[in-house]
C-alpha cells in the first residue's frame, strides 16, 4: 500500500510539518503488474504476500474485483502487509518502503503454484520479493518451458546464470546497467547486445527498444504522444501489457505495450491510471 503524502517541503530530523493532503493507494510492482494484465483481458493469477491487516484485507480485495487469481497470495500472522511512505514536496518525493510481507515469499510457494505456471502463457516476476522465490520462478519457468519476463526492478546487479534463465529482461536504462554490473555510461544499445536473453529495455516517453534473436540489432519502437499526468505505474503498466501480448509476437507486444503504458500516463495514480482493452483498442484503431 502507498501511503502518500502532500507536504510544502521535505521535514528536516525532528521536524514536525503540516502537510496539505494524505492518502492511500494500492502499490507494489507485482500487484501493479498483474491489475495491467487482468484490465487487458488476460486471466492472471498472482503469487505473494499480504499481511492480515486492514490493507492486506483493502489490496486483497482491490485485486479480487480486477478478476486475479489469489489462490497463491499468502496471508500472513506474523507479517503486515508491505508498504511505502511517499512524502511529496517541491515537485520531488522521498519514499521509504517497508517489505513485511513481501520479504516472507517462499520458493516453496512458487513450487505450489507448478500447475498454475504450468498452463501459463507467461510469467512474470519482479525484484520486490527476496531473491531465492525470483530464482526459483526462473527454474520452475525454465523448466516448464514457459517464458519468464524478468522486470529487473527495483535495480540490482543479477546473477548470469538468471540472464540465462530469463526468457526476457525488461529494465529501463538505470535497471540494465545495474543488471549486468556494467558502467553506467555504456551505451545502452551495446549492453542489450551483450545480455544473454532477449532485453526489452523501457526509455519513457521515447519508447522502447528491444532486441532477440530475431531483431539482433536493438530495434526501436517509438513512444505514443500524450499529455503526460502522472508516468508512476507506466513501467508496470508497459511489462504487464508485454505480457499479454507477447504470443502475438515480439515487436506487436512492445507496440501494444507502448500505447497501454502511454495511455497509463494521462490519468493519475499507478493501478488508477491503467487502461482496459476496449479503450487500447480505442487508441490504436
Ligand atoms: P519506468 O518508470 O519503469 O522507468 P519508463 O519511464 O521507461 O518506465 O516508462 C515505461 C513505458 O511507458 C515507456 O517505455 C513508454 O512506452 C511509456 N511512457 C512513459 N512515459 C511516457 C510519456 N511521457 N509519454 C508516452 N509514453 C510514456
Amino acid at each position: 500500500m502507498d501511503l502518500v503524502t502532500l507536504a510544502p517541503r521535505f521535514p528536516g530530523p525532528g521536524e514536525t510539518l503540516l502537510g496539505s493532503r494524505f492518502f492511500t493507494t494500492p502499490g507494489g510492482k507485482g500487484a501493479n503488474q498483474a491489475v495491467a494484465a487482468a484490465r487487458l483481458g488476460a486471466g492472471v493469477a498472482m503469487v505473494g504476500a499480504l499481511g492480515r491487516d486492514a490493507f492486506g484485507d483493502q489490496l486483497h480485495a482491490g485485486l479480487a474485483k480486477e478478476g486475479i487469481d489469489l489462490t497463491h497470495v499468502a496471508r500472513l500472522d506474523h507479517e503486515g502487509s508491505g508498504s511505502a511512505s511517499i512524502t511529496v514536496a517541491e515537485g520531488e518525493n522521498e519514499i521509504v518502503v517497508v517489505p513485511a510481507a513481501n520479504a516472507c515469499v517462499t520458493p516453496a510457494q512458487v513450487e505450489a503454484a507448478r500447475e498454475t505456471i504450468a498452463r501459463a502463457d507467461a510469467v512474470l516476476v519482479q525484484l520486490e520479493i527476496p531473491l531465492d522465490a525470483v530464482e526459483a520462478t526462473l527454474r520452475l519457468g525454465h523448466k516448464l518451458d514457459v517464458p519468464v519476463i524478468l522486470n529487473p526492478a527495483p535495480a540490482q546487479q543479477l546473477p548470469a546464470e538468471w540472464l540465462r534463465l530469463a526468457s526476457y529482461l525488461t529494465p529501463n536504462q538505470h535497471e540494465l546497467a545495474t543488471a549486468l554490473g556494467a558502467d553506467a555510461e555504456t551505451d545502452f544499445r551495446e549492453l542489450m547486445r551483450r545480455a544473454p536473453c532477449p532485453v526489452v529495455l523501457t526509455h519513457g516517453g521515447e519508447g522502447a527498444w528491444y532486441r532477440d534473436d530475431a531483431h539482433p540489432q536493438p530495434a526501436h519502437q517509438a513512444g505514443f504522444k500524450v499529455d503526460a499526468a502522472d508516468t508512476t505505474g507506466a513501467g508496470d503498466t508497459f511489462n504487464g501489457a508485454l505480457a499479454v501480448f507477447l504470443h502475438e509476437g515480439l515487436a506487436q507486444a512492445v507496440r501494444k505495450a507502448c500505447a497501454a503504458a502511454a495511455l497509463s500516463v494521462t490519468r493519475l495514480g499507478a493501478q488508477g491510471g491503467m487502461p482496459r482493452l476496449h479503450e487500447l483498442d480505442a487508441f490504436l484503431a
